[in-house]
């Protein structure tokens, strides 16, 4: 039985035999991080793998031809902060920052995945400093709703 320390959320886990080289745990948000981390890789590494993609991309568009003439219209900003953000791209910082508003968020809005929150002021008692939280939109039909509001009241 070999022990190993999961890459993503950094607890400790069984390795399987039959997965050599096995570095996330079975929990569900760190195997969607390996993906994800494979598809980046993968993005990167492999010419055709990207070919691929963006073929598929080009052919929704096709298939969707709408779908950027009606967002645009219906978020007339949008262009605007697209407009903006090609202007500011040179100057670093903030093109940093705008790139965090992207076509399915909005400005104040934060995108869905894995983040690391940290303590800001340091406890000296704490152990970990660091944990690993997932956010996700809050949806109407999501129990997590219920719970935000249970926490409001
Ligand atoms: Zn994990």
């Amino acid at each position: 039985m070999v022990t190993k320390i999961c890459a993503c959320c950094g607890e400790p886990f069984v390795a399987r035999p039959q997965v050599p080289n096995q570095a996330f745990c079975t929990n569900p948000a760190c195997q969607r991080e390996r993906r994800q981390q494979w598809q980046r890789k993968k993005l990167l590494d492999d010419p055709f793998y990207r070919e691929n993609q963006q073929d598929a991309q080009r052919a929704w568009r096709t298939r969707n031809p709408d779908y950027s003439r009606h967002y645009r219209a219906v978020n007339p900003e949008y262009t605007q902060k697209n407009r903006e953000q090609q202007r500011s791209r040179s100057q670093e910082g903030q093109a940093l920052e705008k790139q965090t508003s992207d076509v399915s968020t909005t400005p104040n809005e934060i995108p869905p995945g894995i983040y690391r929150i940290r303590h800001i002021q340091a406890d000296a008692n704490c152990k970990t400093d660091v944990w690993i939280v997932e956010i996700r939109p809050v949806k109407c039909d999501c129990f997590c709703k219920i719970d935000a509001c249970k926490d409001r009241t």
